[in-house]
């Protein structure tokens, strides 16, 4: 406790004369200069009532039971009330301001912390309770900013590495037959071929354009509007030259994909009509998707 609220010098106050009016005395003096005022947790009394289920009476420990405190008590703990809340305005005013000075720091700061890294969360807790960083502070972030600058461009770097330009509308090619297709039908086109499936993102969606490549389950990548094939990370460089090798000739990959599974390659149905086995490609599918 604060030495200023410290109340052990008023024990043998309880029974001192307060501020009594009649003749100026020696202890009169003394008393107004102590400048007593009522206590406000007893309103005076020096007793408070405390308990709720079974209510009891006991002295009152802001007076000692003597029913006066010293006048400035009061006033001291409602400086130190408003000084507290000063304190946490301009802190949180110095935060504010901080933030829209450094928003490289802080966004930094914000991600890393939330994925985890303990130096970021303690670098944000410091903005929070000092309203900045220290200059070392905030040289260690730059320093971590910058590392993760260099990564990701690394990562970027590498994986445009594994980039394919597959070309974006040869006729019949993977593109231009599922856009094709959506002209003209009503579900969501397909093309299966031995290498992979290849449907179009939903209209909307923010890869809308792109064409999804598929084997099975897992997801091989996409192929840009301007005719680029992404690989995912699970596309080992043998299905990434698969794929490539197919975008530009959906026709042939769909023909021999229907030769040697009886299935045709766009509606997924079993060929049983002679001519289509020997096509490879249902008349109504050859129609929709290819030229
Ligand atoms: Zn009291
Ligand atoms: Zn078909």
């Amino acid at each position: 406790m604060n030495a200023a609220f410290d109340f052990a010098d008023m024990d043998d106050l309880a029974s001192a004369p307060v501020a009594a009016p009649g003749p100026v005395t020696r202890e009169s003096v003394a008393a107004q200069a102590l400048n007593l005022a009522d206590c406000k947790k007893c309103r005076g009394a020096g007793r408070v009532t405390f308990g709720y289920a079974s209510v009891r009476t006991g002295t009152c420990y802001a007076c000692k039971g003597t029913g006066k405190v010293r006048a400035n008590y009061e006033k001291q703990r409602e400086a130190h009330r408003k000084g507290e809340a000063t304190k946490a305005a301009n802190r949180e005013r110095a935060e504010a301001a901080w933030i829209l000075e450094n928003p490289g720091r802080w966004s930094w700061m914000c991600a890393a912390g939330d994925r985890g890294f303990r130096f970021a969360d303690e670098m944000r807790a410091a903005v929070r309770q000092y309203g900045h960083l220290t200059e070392r502070q905030a040289a260690a972030v730059d320093r971590c900013v910058l590392r993760d600058l260099q990564r990701a461009e690394a990562r970027d770097a590498e994986r445009a590495a594994t980039f394919v330009q597959v070309g974006a509308a040869s006729a019949n090619g993977v593109i231009d037959a599922l856009v094709r297709a959506t002209e003209t039908g009503k579900t969501p086109p397909k093309i299966r071929t031995a290498v992979a499936v290849f449907s179009l993102a939903k209209p909307g969606s923010a890869n809308e354009g792109c064409v999804y490549v598929k084997r099975g389950e897992t997801y091989l990548g996409k192929i840009t509007p301007a005719g680029v094939f992404q690989p995912s990370r699970e596309c080992t460089p043998e299905a990434r030259a698969a794929v490539a090798a197919v975008v530009g000739n959906a026709l042939e990959a769909a023909v021999e994909y229907g030769k040697t599974t009886g299935v045709c390659s766009c509606c997924g149905r079993e060929l049983t009509d002679p001519v289509s086995v020997a096509a490879g490609i249902g008349p109504v599918c050859a129609q929709r998707f290819f030229r």
